[in-house]
């Protein structure tokens, strides 16, 4: 099990927020009017340059100061090790290398026009669930926020260089568990939300969490403005224990009490996403008990057919199960979407690519 966040301090110019940016500013002398102008380049233009015309001299001292050698906020720029369209053309899905020269997936979607960003919070993953390739090969280290946020921003540049319009949505549904990594996460979604910048509404981002209780129960009495996808894939303790071993730290009873609160504490509809896999969880009872665990709760639910993995022995349900399992939780009242497989040809699957 990762530990809990331990905030480390800023390490790169990502790292800030715009106000913990204007106190930077401030400490060094150069009046804080001046953060917006450099905000604007970091997170508005398509490449950001230390010795930008526009910089007023106060500011382009700092600013090359503080990105040159051994300055103490270099800008973050993941390399691209690896850059895949789907045959659809709907996905395009990255593998960026990190300073220290980890990997991590980031995943363009569903454009053109209505693109979400699809990034990672970690790399690896240490919940160790069975079926998935993140999950197969275990943990390496926590993000930092601007790691996180550099990967929105190669989403907004490749989008930007494709003559596309920019992003529209936000999913943490790439490598990592976000709720393990609440401050970094929390951190890397003011930046990208913060409107004179990259200006992703906060109702268009999800965060999406194998069940962390704790996290849950933070997200809920900070009120925040995002969107919280439960990673269910089943609906007693002992068929989830099997899929998600590191479930065993959190029972159905109390993750479900904790998403109560959720809903009740900030009045916003819970996603719940279930991974459907043949005679695993995809069969009516399955549902049924799906639906009496809901119960009452103001509940999304997205199916998601399996994309299989190589360290996992199951297949994905039939297209007949997978709408018998929908009809039924929409008969119970869920409104319930079920997802195409995606981008299969680019290794669509979490952790697939890296794993490559
Ligand atoms: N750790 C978080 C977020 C990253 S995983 C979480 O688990 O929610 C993002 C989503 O991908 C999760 O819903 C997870 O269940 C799903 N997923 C992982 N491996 C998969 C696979 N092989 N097939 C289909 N969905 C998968
Ligand atoms: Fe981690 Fe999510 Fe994969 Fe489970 S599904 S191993 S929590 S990334």
């Amino acid at each position: 099990m990762s530990r809990p966040t331990e905030i480390p301090s800023p390490t790169s110019l990502h790292d800030l927020t715009f106000s913990a940016l204007e106190q930077e500013l401030l400490a060094a002398g150069v009046r804080p009017v001046h953060a917006r102008a450099l905000w604007r380049a970091l997170y508005r233009q398509a490449e950001m340059r230390p010795d930008d015309p526009k910089f007023l001299p106060p500011l382009r001292r700092w600013v090359e100061e503080v990105t040159g050698a051994g300055g103490r906020f270099p800008l973050e720029q993941p390399g691209s090790v690896a850059d895949l369209k789907s045959s659809d053309g709907q996905t395009r899905k990255f593998l960026l290398r990190l300073q220290d020269g980890e990997t991590v997936e980031t995943v363009i979607m569903g454009y053109p026009g209505r693109s979400t960003a699809c990034v990672s919070t970690q790399a690896g993953c240490a919940m160790g669930c069975t079926f998935c390739a993140t999950g197969q090969a275990g943990f390496a280290r926590h993000l930092r926020p601007g790691e996180i946020v550099a990967q929105v921003l190669h989403c907004q540049h490749a989008l930007q260089a494709e003559g596309q319009p920019g992003l529209r949505n936000l999913v943490l549904m790439g490598m990592g568990e976000p709720l393990l990594n609440y401050d970094a996460v929390m951190t890397a979604l003011e930046i990208v939300t913060e409107r004179g910048g990259l200006n992703i509404a906060p109702s268009h981002v999800s965060v999406s969490t194998v069940g962390v209780v704790p996290g849950i129960l933070r997200m809920a009495h900070e009120n925040r403005p995002y969107n919280l996808a439960l990673s269910l894939h089943a609906a007693t303790d002992a068929e989830r224990t099997a899929l998600i071993p590191s479930s065993r730290r959190w029972p159905l009873h109390e993750l479900i009490a904790a998403c109560r609160t959720y809903t009740e504490t900030t009045g916003r509809r819970l996603f719940v996403g279930w991974t459907l896999i043949a005679g695993t969880n995809d069969a009516p009872v399955h549902a049924e008990r799906l639906t009496e665990l809901l119960a009452g709760m103001d509940a999304h639910i997205n199916l998601i057919p399996l994309n299989p993995t190589e360290g996992y022995a199951g297949e994905t349900a039939s297209q007949q199960a997978a709408e018998r399992f929908q009809a039924l939780l929409q008969a119970a009242g869920f409104p319930c979407t079920l997802r195409q497989r995606r981008g299969i040809d680019v290794a669509a699957g979490c952790g697939q690519l890296r794993g490559r």
